[in-house]
């Protein structure tokens, strides 16, 4: 019978927690109950370098229930490498990975559907998110916004899917392949093939805590949600350059032309604002190049994007 590992990261995640883990694990009985998963399965906790109370509050669950176990990082390395981190591990434990965030902000009734899709051949299934009304304003016009232009610069993925996906062990075992530093799963798991079907995600409000992704964190998953896939921005660079040259090419034969007719230009105005029109457009465009530079410079360092410190609950001494 299928064993499901359900894997959440969090951090400073001590006002849900304990919610979360009575929500999943209610779950988890109906599905053991019914049939549909193996009385082995398990919620698999990453804490992802928390300031709070987190860890222990994991560790107090796991000695009073026996579906919990524990993944504690020795520091926080954000959303993305934590859920890898969970992923990775608890594909040694589980035969079928579902990760959800620990707010528990998505449908827990997708679950069985997705594990129903699993059954019916799928090795990866996706959540995607039916409705953003419990998402503020702001995040969901961004959301908006980024999906399309992701999609613009050429970037292969599931819309309106976070990361709350069913994943078969076969499926991991391929991720496991792919080398990034820069993360974006959205991106990268698409591109493992397989088969994939999506379910509907019906998201709700944040019962406790507040949000874990500042501005700054989804600007940079944002950042990599297109330049870890798509060079195109760096194309868009060399076109702009070939406009400007064109400009200027043709601005050369007008100056000529005045000069030859004796036309006085006046003007310096004209020539600071190209000055600084090609200023900008030239910085921007080394900002971008610079940004693949950095990209490649990670990647090439080659180092690890995350450390395990401590496992609660692997009963089981399978090895990791
Ligand atoms: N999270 C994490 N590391 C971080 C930031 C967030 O593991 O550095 C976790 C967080 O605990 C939660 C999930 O990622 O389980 C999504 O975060 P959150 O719910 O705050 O984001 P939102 O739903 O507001 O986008
Ligand atoms: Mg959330």
């Amino acid at each position: 019978m299928t064993r499901l590992a359900i894997v959440s990261p969090c951090y400073n995640e001590e006002a849900v927690l304990n919610s979360s883990v009575v929500r999943l694990t209610d779950l988890l009985d109906t599905l053991v109950k019914s049939g549909e998963v193996s009385a082995k399965s398990m919620i698999v906790f990453v804490n992802d370098g928390s300031s709070d109370a987190t860890w222990q509050l994991i560790c107090q669950h796991q000695r009073q229930n026996n579906y919990v176990r524990g993944i504690n990082l020795a520091r926080n390395v954000g959303h993305q490498n934590a859920i890898m981190a969970g992923m990775l591990t608890a594909r040694h434990w589980a035969d079928v990975v579902i990760t959800i965030d620990a707010d528990l902000q998505d449908d827990l009734q997708a679950i069985p559907r997705m594990l129903q899709h699993h059954r019916e051949g799928s090795d990866i299934v996706y959540g995607v998110k039916v409705s953003r009304k419990a998402d503020p304003v702001f995040k969901r016009l961004s959301a908006v916004a980024f999906y399309k232009l992701q999609s613009k610069m050429g970037v292969k993925s599931v819309f309106n899917h976070a990361d709350f996906r069913l994943m078969s062990r076969r499926a991991l075992d391929i991720l496991a392949g792919y080398g990034e530093r820069n993360l974006y799963l959205r991106g990268l798991i698409p591109m493992i093939g397989l088969e994939s079907s999506t379910v509907d995600d019906v998201i709700s409000e944040r019962t406790a805590g507040t949000s874990k992704y500042t501005l700054k964190k989804m600007l940079s998953l944002a950042l990599d949600g297109i330049t870890s896939f798509s060079v195109r921005p760096i194309y868009l660079i060399l076109y702009i350059g070939f406009f400007f040259i064109f400009l200027s090419l043709v601005a050369g034969v007008y100056v000529v032309h005045a000069l030859v007719v004796h036309t006085a230009y006046p003007g310096w105005a004209s020539i600071m604002l190209s000055l600084w029109l090609i200023g900008g457009v030239i910085l921007l465009s080394i900002g971008i190049v610079g940004v693949y530079v950095g990209k490649i410079y990670t990647e090439v360092k080659n180092r690890p994007l995350f450390n395990i410190c401590e496992i609660v609950g692997d009963d089981d001494d399978a090895a990791v």
